[in-house]
């Protein structure tokens, strides 16, 4: 390292404490802001080295950041004091000495993750990995009073900080919500559905202060994003993900996100993917909830399953539905329980959904060319038999130059919260949002931080 490097007092205004032990509760980097492009740097320096949880060596930092030796041991040395890089032992030789390696700490710091599905919600503390280390779930959803299910996740969130006193302190809150959020402040617009002048039942979410009140309540960052774009969000960063994606969520309702080049899509509007709500019978179809009719959603998501099993539970067709309780009625979930389970009419039922799916799929995968179709929500609980469903029907629709690359995949049962928090993470470790809390050594109480307005900047 040479002390003539103009460059090099940025690195010396962040003080050098090295830290004892990986999880760190505080942290002692202080004194000025560093210059916006050390902080870029170090940015992308973390940025690559969670790409390979293994861990990267400086000679592979060197090439990809097209950085010198130097430049790249000083962001090192950085990303250590803060926690975020540790060191991995050492690599594979090639032909020298084994190279020295570092890799992501997650354990640098807590997230929080709050996703509301339609009738349940979830909070959870994970790692900046994303592994869950404790959740709280609860029978109270979108179709329930927001000020109420908002006190609740509160609660619980407050809860689950009180039952793990021994970890580093929660950075920042990722939440999600199955209805339309405007990213840019994560403000939630009116359903499609209340644009199509039907009754929505989640309408009584449009312009609640959710963002607002979490933050304030919490003293945390908090981003929030559409549920399906953060399950997408998840997909798109799983290791060995191809850069374009559709997800698919079967739930109660249907609803789809949308990556390209590894970025989630959303739209002029923030409507993109909103395919349920597409004419497909026309006028002569189902009575829909957005007041239209013969829309995808009256013939192919968990309510139309629900509708669907009425008839075949009540003449006891089904031998897995038939254990049910009556009076409490059929649920979707039943319906892809009971699917994973073998159960015919079950199976029955969501072999018919992937043929629908697939119809769309065609469409779809055609214009777009995606390497991968996830199938996720409430059906992930009915296992691979759906994708493999979905698969074979898709691929009789469209020409080998869509399929023969693409892949289909059931998504994760929990990828509502690794995609909460990734969406959290990606942001506290971006360089504009980093360039704003690294001269405090963490995000934690940064009032700049806390109180952001956009969530996209
Ligand atoms: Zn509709």
């Amino acid at each position: 390292m040479t002390s003539h490097d103009d460059r090099l007092k940025d690195e010396q205004r962040t003080a050098p404490s090295s830290p004892s032990s990986e999880t760190r509760k505080t942290t002692t980097v202080s004194l000025r802001a560093p210059s916006f492009a050390h902080v870029s740097q170090l940015a992308d320096l973390i940025a690559e080295a969670r790409r390979y949880p293994q861990g990267v060596s400086r000679a592979d930092l060197c090439e990809t950041l097209t950085l010198g030796r130097n430049a790249v041991d000083r962001r090192l040395k950085t990303a250590v004091e803060l926690g975020l890089l540790a060191p991995a032992g050492r690599g594979v030789s090639t032909g020298g000495r084994a190279p020295e390696m570092w890799r992501f700490n997650p354990r640098a710091a807590t997230i929080l993750a709050f996703s509301v599905a339609y009738r349940s919600a979830t909070v959870a503390l994970m790692d900046l990995g994303g592994a869950i280390i404790d959740r709280i779930s609860w029978a109270e959803g979108i179709l329930s009073d927001p000020q109420q299910v908002t006190d609740h996740a509160v609660e619980h969130l407050m809860a689950l900080r009180g039952r793990h006193p021994e970890l580093p302190p929660a950075w920042g809150l990722g939440a999600c919500i199955p209805a339309p959020v405007d990213f840019r402040d994560g403000t939630l617009i009116p359903p499609a559905t209340a644009r199509a002048g039907g009754a929505a039942d989640t309408l009584a979410w449009t312009g609640f202060p959710l963002r607002q009140q979490l933050s304030r309540r919490l003293d945390l960052p908090v981003w929030l994003d559409d549920e399906v774009n953060v399950m997408a969000l998840a997909a798109a960063k799983r290791i060995g993900a191809p850069p374009d994606l559709l997800y698919v969520r079967l739930s109660l309702g249907l609803g789809m996100g949308i990556v390209s080049g590894g970025q989630v899509h959303r739209g002029a509007a923030a409507a993109s993917g909103e395919i349920a709500h597409i004419q497909m019978a026309g006028a002569g179809g189902r009575a829909c909830r957005c007041g239209r009719r013969g829309c995808l959603e009256t013939t192919l998501s968990g309510g139309a399953m629900e509708d669907a099993a009425v008839t075949p539970q009540a003449l006891k067709r089904s031998p897995y539905l038939r254990r049910l309780d009556e009076s409490e009625g059929v649920r979707c979930e039943h319906v892809f329980r009971g699917a994973a389970e073998g159960d015919p009419v079950c199976v029955r039922l969501l072999t018919e959904a992937a043929d629908r799916l697939s119809v769309v799929l065609a469409v779809l995968t055609t214009t777009y060319n995606p390497g991968e179709v996830v199938l996720g929500g409430g059906v992930a609980q009915a296992g691979e038999f759906f994708s493999r469903a979905v698969g074979q029907a898709l691929r009789r629709r469209v020409l080998p130059a869509t399929s023969e690359r693409l892949r289909v995949r059931m998504g994760g049962a929990d990828d509502t919260l690794s995609g909460a928090c990734r969406m959290v993470t990606d942001a506290l470790l971006s360089a504009h949002v980093m360039h704003v809390w690294m001269p405090h050594g963490s995000p934690v109480g940064v009032q700049e931080v806390v109180t952001h307005r956009r969530q996209d900047a």
